[in-house]
């Protein structure tokens, strides 16, 4: 890729704030911050910089808007919507020294952390004390707190626990304009005024710039127990998760892949998975032993009932780890199987999982590309990944055509275009068909508000025009 010339009269302005060891200008760096993990996205930055303190932050945002240049925050650069891949005139901002677990408020059952923490590490943290953190996505081992909260993140302890949103009980965050915003706090309950913190979560790094990360904590579970189970037919896949739910069962994790996921798996982590399964589900319940043991007796059974060809059960800890293996290196092992990964993230209601999986693999037959599909059952959350080459152009072309089939058969079901990875860059054009033009014009003038130069993380989410061309009125539906 060609690598710009930057702006060094710009440049040095941000060292005199930072200072010269906290900007990276070198063509490598700047190659390296100009992709996250959203395939066929890339744009060269001016530099990366590295605040240290909170007040480089509001610096450079001051700076951003008397310069006018986008400051785009990256967190671990996993994001699949392109929510850290920076635009024109652009610097990305990294939070690499922001990695501290400030407090864990064990009579409270709350943490303070900073933007930079992994989220596996402040598992280990609270799980030592005794305490749990439920939002657990794939990349938990790599990726940031700061872009779980900027993305939502969910994972696979989202049925019965939720996802980040539910446990975000304050922010401290840097506006566009340099301010410093506080929201939240420790108490249960606090109805004074608007609550903010919700339109900061999940903004997309486009609202705000969180400096610190107020999280509630919950017991950790006291027993739990794992099981996969594999089917010749995703319908009976299917009627299995209705009927736990039926019973009113909500396990923790309710996780399934298809066949080819289940191949491409199987040929990569080497977990003992038969590869002629046409649906697996991962199940796992969690919390006092005696409830565990109760539930998980029921839904053994309901599997046989349904249809299940093999129940793999994990006898320990460690078994059961391996069993989540499955699941949780499904992206890594489709990755390998074609030189490009597209993994999209539709959402329906649980009880048209089927019908949508359907739907994915008539698209898929139309258009003649290759998906593989795996997600949260329970949620409803799925992730049809199609394995293609994006050299092809006569290839893409066809995925691109799928894929927007995919999106509108979602929202006809009643769905959305994404449950946990966001809009960012890659889903822009689709936001106003689930969001309406109301929906849209109200997201645009509070970003205009908070951002009215639109310097903080712009062209992501929505494309905004000058100022003046929105209607003051919000239009009808
Ligand atoms: C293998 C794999 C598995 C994944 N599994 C899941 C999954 O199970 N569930 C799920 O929800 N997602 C999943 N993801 C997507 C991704 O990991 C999440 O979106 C994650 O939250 C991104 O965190 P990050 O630190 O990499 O943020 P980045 O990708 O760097 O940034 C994401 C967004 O957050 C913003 N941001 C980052 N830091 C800040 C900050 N301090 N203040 C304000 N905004 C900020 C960025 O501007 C960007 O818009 C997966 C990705 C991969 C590659």
């Amino acid at each position: 890729m060609k690598i710009p010339t930057t702006d060094s009269a710009l440049l040095r302005k941000l060292a005199d704030l930072v200072g010269a060891e906290n900007i990276f200008a070198s063509p490598e760096d700047r190659l390296a911050y100009a992709y996250d993990a959203t395939p066929m996205y890339e744009s060269i930055p001016l530099a990366a910089v590295r605040p240290t303190t909170v007040e480089h932050v509001q610096a450079i945002m001051q700076l951003a808007n008397a310069e006018r240049f986008v400051v785009v925050p990256r967190g671990a650069g996993t994001g699949l919507s392109g929510g850290s891949i920076p635009v024109a005139r652009s610097v990305v901002m990294l939070f690499p020294s922001w990695k501290r677990i400030l407090e864990i408020d064990q009579e409270n059952l709350t943490a303070w952390v900073e933007p930079g923490v992994l989220t596996a590490e402040l598992h280990a943290a609270v799980e030592a004390k005794g305490l749990f953190y439920p939002p657990d996505p794939g990349s938990m081992r790599v990726c940031t707190l700061g872009g779980n909260v900027a993305e939502n993140s969910g994972g696979l302890r989202g049925l019965k626990y939720g996802v980040t949103k539910d446990y975000v009980m304050g922010l401290e965050v840097v506006l566009p304009t340099g301010e410093l915003l506080h929201v939240g706090n420790k108490c249960v309950k606090d109805v004074a005024g608007f609550s903010f913190k919700e339109l900061f979560i999940g903004s997309e790094g486009a609202l705000g710039i969180f400096t610190k990360i107020l999280l509630q904590l919950i017991p950790k579970p006291a027993a739990s127990q794992t099981l996969l189970a594999l089917y010749d037919d995703m319908q009976k896949a299917a009627g299995t998760v209705a009927a736990i739910i039926a019973a009113k069962i909500i396990p923790c994790t309710l996780e399934f892949l298809d066949s080819t996921t289940i191949r491409c798996v199987e040929d990569y982590a080497r977990v003992g998975l038969p590869t002629d399964a046409e649906a697996l589900l991962l199940i796992e319940v969690d919390g006092h032993p005696a409830a565990v043991a109760d539930e998980f007796e029921k839904i053994q059974s309901l599997c046989q009932k349904y249809g299940a060809r093999e129940i793999k059960i994990a006898q320990d800890a460690a078994e059961a780890d391996k069993l989540k293996t499955a699941r949780r290196s499904a992206f890594s092992a489709l990755a390998r199987m074609r030189p490009t990964t597209i993994l999209e993230d539709v959402t329906v209601p649980r009880s048209e999982i089927a019908t949508m999986l359907q739907r994915i693999q008539d698209i898929g037959k139309k258009y003649n590309v290759t998906f593989g599909n795996f997600g949260h059952f329970g949620d409803g959350n799925l992730h049809p990944t199609c394995l293609t080459d994006e050299r092809d152009r006569d290839e893409i072309h066809r995925v691109e055509k799928a894929f927007e089939e995919i999106f509108l058969a979602a929202i006809a079901l009643g769905g959305t275009i994404t449950g946990e990875h966001g809009v960012g860059l890659s889903k822009k054009k689709f936001l106003e068909k689930v969001a309406g033009p109301a929906g849209i014009t109200v997201m645009k003038k509070i970003k205009q508000v908070l951002d009215p130069n639109n310097v903080l993380n712009a062209e992501k989410i929505f494309d905004l025009k000058p100022k003046c061309e929105y209607p003051l009125q919000v239009p009808p539906r």
